[in-house]
């Protein structure tokens, strides 16, 4: 494996792992199109069917529930103001219909975080 590569400018695609010099994204050109083709029906489907859940969009659109979660993930749906898919709070279950996590879980992280922020360990 030739990780050193010279140019430091080359990276492995996210998707296909193809090696690629490195532009604005981290997916190469074809993958980018194969993404862009997904958004956009997923876009549609959502637009057309406002509350559905993350299988109901992957059986329909034809792909994989992560492919789903990647754009839920990303905030692409939510920047283009369709973040109303039913899905599982990440944490506990519960059925939410934006981000990631429901707002219990959202609140327990924080004072888990703020907690972790307090240890007395945690010194660099
Ligand atoms: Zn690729
Ligand atoms: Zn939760």
């Amino acid at each position: 494996m030739a990780e050193q590569q010279d140019g430091n400018n080359l990276i492995a695609c996210r998707i296909c792992g193809q090696i690629m010099v490195k532009i604005s994204r981290d997916v190469c050109p074809k993958c980018f199109k194969k993404e862009e083709e997904l958004f956009i029906k997923i876009k549609s489907f959502l637009k057309a069917n406002p509350g559905v859940s993350v299988p109901q969009v992957a059986q329909n659109c034809g792909c994989s529930e992560e492919d789903v979660w990647g754009f839920i993930k990303s905030g692409r749906l939510d920047r283009i103001g369709l973040s109303k898919i039913a899905h599982h709070c990440e944490l506990c279950n519960s059925i939410i219909y934006e981000g990631v996590m429901c707002d219990d879980c959202q609140k327990k992280l924080k004072n888990q975080l703020s907690s972790l922020k307090n240890a007395p360990y945690n010194r660099r």
